[in-house]
């Protein structure tokens, strides 16, 4: 029995270990007294980087880099370096040979991302996948996704990525051969509208440098006397756990799609086309990061949506969740759910047909505001689920699939077949009563003509 209590003890324990948040440590990596930091403003000259929605990549980067540098500046004990200041060719391995060159203790590439699909959104670090630069990388990583999320930002994760030679990104395969840690900053995605708004001013780019810079100070503990600020204790306890020794099993490419992806109908309101899912999903290898649906049986899907309660710090997400989408009135939905994970992969669900046709009055205002909204909701925990207000939430979708020609015509189509169906009740109705009357006469004249035979038969005795 005491065995068994000590097993059990022993289980709750690994089970709450596994449960809680990463674990806060100090900073692993060693450096000199006085810190070099090497940004590198990525792109530069014919090499331009993204080029989409009016952006171009690398004059972004210098403006950031530029602000970042000039915030570094500002702090005691640091020498800080750019990897160019103009707008010219630099090979990605005499960046890092420059870093090695001022014997750099870090080496921060600067960049802004573009998806081919146009609709990715969200701010990564891609770093190392080999010891003891992955854990620096991690650990710094880490701090900038906390940053990140105070701008409002939505966290794609800390990643690393394998290609033929080792780390697939130059700038960090070629810094690791001169044993400096470096890292990819990817703020956000300049074609998606949830992050244009970070990025479309001056202003914007500086302040993600100036943020880059406090991602920095806190990662190596920087005082400033000018700032009067000091990080020091942050350095020193705040940072996730991690071993120099070891890969970051979080930061583990996940090459394969996500486990699970299924829904099931909770509640479908004809009248109102409030339709609820509960989707159950889950990723064994990384975790989930965006769902999105489709009403057309998966020819068209929706903006991806945040997933719910993902949190990239924690590393966790939830993996059943009711997900509400308001059905636009006329359509006959054939509803398809993808759960992505953190790289992108995805699984699609089961579909989920409907019968009917949703068919509901919309006034004009309202047409244009219920249309394609899609509220996610909590499950169980959240009694507000079906609050309508919950639709204007952030992370909720704005999709609203043009209709198709065919499907426009359904509601006609469904006003004469409910004439139709009335006109055979009707009918069927009188028939109904026909038949009864018949009946009913039948009977009557059964009755007088017992009544005669009765009449007959009394007459005879009486005679
Ligand atoms: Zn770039």
């Amino acid at each position: 029995m005491r065995k068994f209590i000590t097993y059990a003890a022993a289980c709750i324990l690994l089970w709450a270990g596994a449960c809680l948040p990463v674990r806060a440590d100090g900073r692993i990596q060693e450096t000199q007294d006085v810190i070099t930091i090497v940004i590198d403003p990525g792109h530069g000259g014919e090499n331009e980087g993204t080029i989409e929605n009016g952006f171009q990549e690398k004059s972004m980067t210098m403006v950031t880099a530029r602000a970042m540098y000039e915030e570094l500046s500002k702090y005691d004990n640091v020498e800080v370096y750019l990897t160019r200041t103009t707008d010219v060719d630099l090979g990605l391995d005499e960046r890092a040979a420059f870093a090695a060159s001022v014997d750099a203790d870090f080496l921060f590439s600067i960049h802004y991302n573009a998806s081919l699909s146009h609709e990715l959104y969200g701010s990564e670090v891609w770093v190392s996948a080999f010891a003891p630069y992955n854990a620096y990388g991690y650990q710094f990583g880490m701090v900038q996704m906390e940053t990140m999320r105070d701008m409002g930002l939505f966290l794609r994760g800390v990643k690393t990525r394998l290609g033929d030679n080792g780390d697939y990104y130059g700038i960090i395969r070629f810094a690791r051969e001169q044993e400096i840690p470096a890292v990819i900053i990817e703020h956000c995605h300049v074609d998606e509208e949830t992050d244009v708004p970070f990025c479309d001013s001056t202003e914007d780019l500086e302040a993600f440098g100036r943020a880059d810079a406090l991602s920095v100070a806190k990662y190596f503990g920087l005082k400033s006397e000018e700032l009067g600020v000091d990080y020091s204790a942050y350095s020193a306890g705040e940072l996730a756990a991690a071993s120099p020794n070891q890969k970051v099993a979080r930061t583990t490419a996940d090459q394969t799609e996500p486990d699970i992806c299924q829904i099931t109908l909770k509640d479908a309101n004809f009248n109102t086309g409030e339709t609820t899912f509960e989707i159950t999903a889950a990723d064994y290898d990384s975790m989930l990061l965006y769902y999105s649906y489709s009403l057309d049986g998966g020819e068209t899907y929706s903006p991806r949506q945040p997933w719910p309660n993902c949190d990239v710090v924690e590393g966790t997400y939830q993996d059943i969740a009711d997900v509400t989408l308001q059905i636009p009135s006329g359509r006959q939905p054939h509803v398809v759910f993808r759960a992505y994970n953190l790289y992108d992969l995805y699984t699609e669900s089961n579909t989920v047909d409907f019968l009917q046709t949703f068919l509901y009055a919309e006034t004009e205002g309202d047409v244009e505001a219920a249309a394609g909204e899609a509220a996610m909701e909590k499950t169980a925990d959240s009694e507000e689920t079906t609050e309508p207000s919950e639709s204007s939430l952030p992370g909720t979708s704005t999709f609203r699939p043009e209709l198709p020609e065919e499907e426009q015509a359904n509601p006609q189509v469904d006003f004469f077949s409910f004439l139709a169906v009335c006109l055979v009740i009707v009918v069927f109705l009188l028939a109904l009563v026909v038949l009864s009357q018949m009946i009913a006469d039948s009977r009557r004249k059964k009755r007088r003509r017992q009544r005669r035979r009765q009449d007959g038969e009394t007459d005879q005795r009486h005679r």
